[in-house]
């Protein structure tokens, strides 16, 4: 169906019903299959032969799911994890090893940067942080002989900046390395990573995917462009024998599903963050709706963006939709007309009179969370950035003023009014 429209292809990539057969995804609630010989069973652990055997390897319910992300992203295939958190460890963890070294923006979110500088540097993978708005003659600096990707996210969380990715996968693809962009705030709906050049694309679907705030959960697509075997050396994983595997060299055995298929067999095997069947079918519901909801999402995030411009109680507004935002130009050339239903604001006065604003909002909760039908709103310095020093707030380009707007699937005049009354306290 590589020719149909997005609403078209999420409604029915990834699975195809037989006669007689479920019309909806059946989930397959079962950890493991059933073979009637060893035999079989044994051709199966060798990679010799296709098939199920355990879900923590591969699940027909997850599969078919993964299968629609992929299309919808223009990847080859595609893996479902238990998280975002999952989706980006497994994403850079499938090329590297202690001793390698990344490269990502330092807009990605808060728990990206914990996991890529604190918690992998224990795994002796090493990050350096850049800005991204960096000339590409000066990002060149920051690779090395073992630098192994470059990563960084379509719309920044919190900062709803937009990357450059066309200059990110230049950078990334001169010094032998593949670009991860991590496009969970445009969705495939408003941008397709891939067709500017990424060659892994993640996602937390916990945010518009799944898009009611019920499951958490990630995906990994890859686009099957990124030539493994041509940088051998730089990616032994993939192109020297899996002893796991009696020796199976994936470049060579798998081709363009080489990177997905060694995430699944070899990482979820031995690390085990599978996404629960029953979470996969909430999230194909998700999915359904996705073109839908972004619409709706984006609309409403506009016209909040605009009241929020316009009122004088407010220092400054980011969306990338708005010409005022320093991303507008990047807006223009990757997103699909629309960017997601976040922005971020600041407002004037003090600390204590935001505090005041923020915990006046009825409509608007405060929630860890962003990216579902509900708005919601946080502030980062003081919740999901707080571990964060004030000099790495800045290099996020997080002020300290910033405050986060999830904008919901509400009618958006209910929203402004909430803001409205929440305005007249300040
Ligand atoms: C939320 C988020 C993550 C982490 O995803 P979880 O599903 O919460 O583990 C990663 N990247 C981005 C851009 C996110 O917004």
């Amino acid at each position: 169906m590589s020719e149909s429209y997005i609403e078209t292809k999420c409604i029915h990539e990834g699975y195809e019903p037989g006669n007689g057969e479920p019309r909806q995804i059946p989930i397959c609630q079962s950890t493991t299959f059933k073979y009637d010989t060893s035999d079989e069973m044994g051709m199966l652990f060798d990679l010799e032969k296709e098939g199920y055997f355990y879900t923590r390897l591969q699940n027909p319910t997850n599969d078919a799911v993964a299968a629609k992300i992929a299309s919808l992203e223009g990847g080859v295939a595609g893996m479902l994890t238990s998280s975002g958190q999952a989706a980006n460890f497994f994403a850079v963890f499938n090329i590297c090893e202690a001793g390698d070294h990344i490269i990502a923006s330092s807009s990605i979110y808060g728990g990206t940067y914990n996991l890529f500088t604190v918690t992998m540097k224990k795994m002796g993978i090493e990050c350096t942080i850049v800005d991204q708005n960096l000339p590409e003659e000066e990002l060149d600096k920051y690779f090395k002989q073992n630098t192994k990707a470059l990563f960084g996210e379509t719309i920044t969380n919190p900062t709803v900046n937009v990357l450059d990715i066309e200059k990110f996968a230049h950078l990334a693809h001169k010094h032998g390395v593949p670009l991860i962009v991590d496009n969970t705030f445009a969705t495939p709906v408003n941008c397709q990573p891939i067709k500017w050049g990424a060659d892994i694309v993640t996602h937390s679907t916990t945010k518009y995917m799944d898009g009611h705030a019920a499951t958490v959960g990630g995906c990994i697509v890859d686009s099957g462009n990124f030539d493994w075997l041509a940088h051998a050396e730089k990616f032994p994983g993939l192109t020297t024998p899996d002893d796991s595997y009696h020796g199976v060299v994936y470049a060579e055995r798998f081709g363009k599903a080489a990177y997905i298929t060694k995430a699944t067999v070899q990482l979820m095997r031995d690390l085990g963050s599978i996404q629960s069947p029953q979470n996969a079918f909430y999230l194909n519901l998700g999915l359904e709706s996705l073109p839908v909801r972004m619409r709706q999402h984006c609309n409403n995030a506009l016209k909040v963006a605009k009241y929020l411009e316009a009122n004088d109680k407010v220092a400054w507004v980011n969306y990338p939709d708005l010409e005022s935002s320093e991303s507008h130009e990047l807006f223009k050339k990757y997103l699909n007309g629309a960017s997601c239903g976040v922005l971020c604001f600041g407002l004037k006065g003090t600390r204590k009179q935001a505090e005041i604003f923020m915990d006046s909002l009825k409509l608007a909760d405060i929630e860890t969370h962003v990216a579902d039908s509900k708005t919601c709103l946080l502030h980062p310095a003081s919740h999901t950035h707080r571990q964060m020093t004030d000099e790495q707030l800045k290099e996020a380009g997080v002020s300290p003023d910033l405050i986060r707007f999830s904008v919901g699937l509400e009618n958006a005049d209910d929203i402004i009014a909430d803001l409205e009354q929440a305005f007249k306290l300040i």
